[in-house]
């Protein structure tokens, strides 16, 4: 049983003709509601600024809070985009992202989370909205999970099709927090090279373009799992399903089990009875976040039942 972290709400951020759309979350309620209505669906919270500023700059906070229009989009870049019910979104994405932290802490349990919302966050900067995200999600929630003090060391592992760097910036000084990224490269946002290590704690692993099923497979497995040699106690995925070979974004050429290898790939090495935080960042073939996704799923529910 795995506990999936979703709303309706998420229809309401409105992004006009934009790749990161509506349909996306539509999509991934569909897949929850035929496929996983045994497991525990929850409905997330709103964070507030105190949450969202554990990593985000206050004034950068209070300026996106008042920079959501009454009508029509504002544009944070030329990708990320805001309409009058967007923040609500940007919140319960923080928010839910936390929920799963809260839960694991009151109910002292190992449990499985997956997040699905949206925006995407990985590319949010401290103070700066990017690629298509406003605030990032996983960070915001890792903090605060490391800030409760009962995790000592967290994974973070992000298998989008772009490289994390909102994600990587903001703990790349951490050594309590490590950051392993698969990422075409090079490719949007120019970050992921092999020698941004962070303090140790930064593992990018660059894939050329075109890549395929297993070339992903070798080259993840030499440079992620072959390279970290440590134990953590909470594990976050940064899941995105645009390295999926159907994508228009990218042109990594992966199939819908390779979401299941990777998946399976890093619990077996990693996860020994600790508690697991997916988040949904990219996917914006319709039919390959679908299938992705599932295979994602598929063996974070096999890892719960263990
Ligand atoms: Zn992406």
């Amino acid at each position: 049983m795995i506990n999936i972290i979703f709303s309706e709400e998420y229809k309401n951020h409105d992004t006009g003709n934009h790749p990161e759309s509506i349909e996306r979350i539509k999509v991934v309620n569909n897949l929850i509601k035929e496929e996983y209505l045994k497991h525990n669906l929850i409905e997330p919270n709103i964070a507030d600024k105190k949450i969202i500023s554990l990593v985000h700059d206050i004034e950068y906070v209070n300026k996106i809070y008042d920079s959501i229009p009454n009508s029509g989009f504002t544009y944070f870049d030329p990708d990320t985009i805001a309409s009058p019910n967007s923040l609500k979104s940007y919140l319960l994405a923080v928010g839910g992202s936390v929920d799963a932290v809260n839960y694991i802490l009151d109910n002292n349990n190992n449990g499985v989370f997956f997040c699905a919302h949206r925006p995407p966050g990985h590319h949010a900067e401290c103070n700066k909205a990017m690629g298509f995200g406003v605030f990032n999600n996983v960070a915001a929630s890792a903090q605060y999970a490391l800030n409760s003090g009962k995790f000592k060391k967290i994974l973070i592992v992000d298998f989008d099709v772009h490289h994390g760097n909102g994600t990587q910036n903001i703990f790349k000084n951490n050594p309590d927090v490590y950051y392993a990224s698969s990422h075409q490269f090079p490719f949007y946002p120019g970050t992921g090279s092999f020698d941004e290590v962070g303090v140790g704690n930064i593992f990018n692993c660059p894939l050329p373009s075109e890549c395929d099923s297993s070339s992903f497979r070798s080259l993840f497995r030499k440079n992620i799992v072959d390279k970290i040699d440590t134990k953590f106690d909470l594990i976050y995925f940064s899941a995105g399903f645009d390295a999926h070979k159907l994508d228009p974004l990218a042109s990594i050429n992966l199939d819908d089990d390779d979401f299941y290898w990777v998946t399976k790939i890093i619990l077996e090495k990693f996860a020994n009875n600790v508690p697991i935080i997916s988040v949904l960042e990219g996917g914006y073939d319709m039919e390959g976040l679908y299938h992705g996704l599932h295979n994602h799923l598929k063996a974070l529910v096999e890892y719960s039942d263990e």
